[in-house]
C-alpha cells in the first residue's frame, strides 16, 4: 500500500476522550471512529487487525476440528422465552421489536440460537462429539461502555458451543478449548493466563477466564508468578488424544491464579510468599462447561446406543475479538505509538522515503516495495513529499515491526537503513540484505 492512496486519518493531539493508552493509540492511528458510546467504524488498518486476529482464531479453531458456521444478530425473544434468560438477561440486552409486533433482540449470546439449530438437525449420539463456533457481531448495552474497543457495547467475539453425549466427553471438549486459546493468544504475542472462574449460579469448576496482565485491566488478578513462566510455544498436539489435552490443563491450572471473583485467600496464602503476586487483568476470553442446562430446558437431545433420548452435554467457549486489539496494546507500546507483535501486524515493513521526487530515491523505494509483494509480505510505503520527523513520527505511531529508510545519501554507498521497531536499533544494509532480515 502506498500511503498516498491509503486512507489513513491519524490525529496529531491526543483525543481528549481516551483515557487509556490503547484507545487513545486506536483513535491517533486513525484505526476506530467512535459511531455512538461503545459502538466503533473499523477505518481500514483497524479492520486489518481485527482481520488478522479473526484469522488467527478461525485457524486455531479448525486445527481442532471446530466447525465454522455463522448465525444472524438479531434474534428471537421466543427461543430466550424456552430457555427462561429473556426475562433473567437484563438491561445489557437491546430488545428490539419489528413492524409485526414480534419481540426481537440483538444477540449478546448465541447458546438457545445454536441450541436451536443443533435440535432441528442432531438426533443420534453417532453425530457426537461436535462443536460449531462462530466469528459474530455481539450487543450488550453495558452500563458504562469504555476504554474504546476494550468495553465496546457493540463487539466482535468468537463464540463456540460444544456438544457431547457425556460430561467426560464435554471436559475433552474443554480441555481442546483451552490449548486453542493458548496457542491463538500467543500467536498474537500475548501471554494470557487462564484463571479460575466464577460458575455463576450453575456453579462447577469447569471454567477458566483467559487474562492479560495490564495496569488498566478491569479484574484484580492473585497468582503464583511460576506460571508466567508457561508457554504453550511449538509443541504439537493430537487434539484426539484425551489425556494430552488434559495434561495442558493440568500444566497451565494447577498453580494458584484466579480473578477477585474467585479468590480465596486461605488457598492464596499457601503460594510461597516470594511467589504470590497481584495485579490487573484484562479479561480475554472464558471457557465453560454448563452441562445440559440449555438442553434440557430447549429439549436438544440425542438417543444413545442404549435407545435412550438423553439431553446433551453443552459448553460454550468465547474470545473477544474486538477486546484483543486494545489487550495487544496495552500490552505492547511505548511512549511513541503501537508495537505491533508480527502475528498480527497490519503491515509487514514501512518504507520511508526521505527525499520523494528525487530519481534514485524514489526508484530504490519502488524496487523495495515490489520485492516485499514479490516474497508475500506486505509493505506500506511512505511516498509522501513530507519531512522526514513526520514520517518516522507516523510509522512510530502505527507500529509495524520494520522500517526501511531510504534516501540519497546512504544510496550513494548502496545502503538503505533498517530499525526494529521494538528495539529500536537500526543498521545500515544493501536492500537485498533489509529484505533477507525482514522475510
Ligand atoms: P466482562 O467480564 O469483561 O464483562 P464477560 O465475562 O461478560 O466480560 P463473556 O460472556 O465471557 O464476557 O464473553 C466472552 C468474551 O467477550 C470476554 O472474555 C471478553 O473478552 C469479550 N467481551 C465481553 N464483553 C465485552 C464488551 N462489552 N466489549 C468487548 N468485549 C467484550
Ligand atoms: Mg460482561
Ligand atoms: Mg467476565
Ligand atoms: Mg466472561
Amino acid at each position: 500500500m502506498r500511503m498516498s492512496r491509503y486512507f489513513l486519518p491519524v490525529l496529531k493531539e491526543n483525543p481528549s476522550e481516551a483515557s487509556i493508552v490503547s484507545h487513545r493509540l486506536m483513535l491517533r492511528a486513525g484505526m476506530i471512529k467512535q459511531a455512538s458510546a461503545g459502538i466503533y467504524s473499523w477505518l481500514p488498518m483497524g479492520l486489518k487487525v481485527l482481520r488478522n486476529i479473526e484469522t488467527i482464531v478461525h485457524e486455531e479453531q479448525q486445527r481442532a476440528g471446530h466447525i465454522p458456521v455463522l448465525m444472524p444478530t438479531l434474534q428471537s425473544a421466543d427461543l430466550w422465552r424456552e430457555s427462561g434468560r429473556y426475562d433473567d438477561y437484563g438491561e445489557e440486552m437491546l430488545r428490539i421489536s419489528d413492524r409485526h409486533g414480534h419481540d426481537m433482540l440483538y444477540g449478546p449470546t448465541n447458546e438457545e440460537q445454536i441450541t436451536d439449530i443443533f435440535r432441528a438437525h442432531v438426533g443420534s449420539y453417532k453425530d457426537l462429539p461436535l462443536t460449531l463456533y462462530q466469528i459474530q457481531w455481539k450487543f450488550r448495552d453495558e452500563r458504562r461502555p469504555r476504554f474504546g474497543v476494550m468495553r465496546g457495547r457493540e463487539f466482535l467475539m468468537k463464540d463456540g458451543y460444544t456438544f457431547d453425549l457425556t460430561k467426560e466427553d464435554a471436559l475433552h471438549a474443554y480441555n481442546r478449548h483451552l490449548v486453542t486459546y493458548l496457542r491463538s493468544y500467543e500467536r498474537m504475542g500475548l501471554q494470557a493466563i487462564p484463571m479460575r472462574a466464577d460458575g455463576g449460579p450453575i456453579g462447577g469448576d469447569y471454567t477458566h477466564e483467559f487474562l492479560v496482565l495490564a495496569e488498566t485491566g478491569e479484574s484484580e488478578v492473585f497468582y503464583d508468578s511460576e506460571i508466567t513462566d508457561l508457554t504453550f510455544g511449538d509443541r504439537t498436539i493430537d487434539f484426539d488424544d484425551v489425556g494430552a489435552c488434559a495434561g495442558v490443563l493440568d500444566e497451565f491450572t494447577s498453580r494458584y491464579a484466579r480473578t477477585d471473583e474467585t479468590h480465596d485467600a486461605e488457598l492464596f496464602a499457601q503460594v510461597p510468599a516470594d511467589r504470590q503476586r497481584t495485579a490487573r487483568g484484562i479479561e480475554v476470553g472464558q471457557i465453560f462447561y454448563f452441562g445440559t442446562k440449555y438442553s434440557e430446558a430447549m429439549g436438544a437431545t440425542v438417543v444413545n446406543d442404549q435407545q435412550q433420548k438423553v439431553p446433551v452435554h453443552m459448553g460454550s467457549h468465547g474470545i473477544g475479538v474486538s477486546r484483543l486489539l486494545g489487550a495487544i496494546i496495552e500490552a505492547s507500546h511505548d511512549d511513541n505509538g503501537i508495537i505491533w507483535p508480527e502475528g498480527v501486524t497490519p503491515f509487514h515493513c514501512g518504507i520511508v522515503n526521505l527525499k520523494t521526487g528525487d530519481a534514485e530515491a524514489d526508484a530504490a523505494c519502488e524496487a523495495l516495495y515490489d520485492s516485499m509483494v514479490a516474497l508475500g509480505l506486505e509493505p506500506l510505503y511512505d511516498d509522501r513529499n513530507e519531512r522526514a520527523g513526520g514520517k518516522f513520527a507516523t510509522m512510530d505511531l502505527i507500529g509495524l515491526p520494520w522500517r526501511i529508510t531510504v534516501g540519497p545519501r546512504g544510496l550513494k554507498n548502496g545502503v538503505v537503513e533498517l530499525t526494529s521497531r521494538r528495539t529500536g536499533e537500526s543498521e545500515e544494509l544493501s536492500p537485498e540484505q533489509a529484505l533477507l532480515k525482514i522475510a
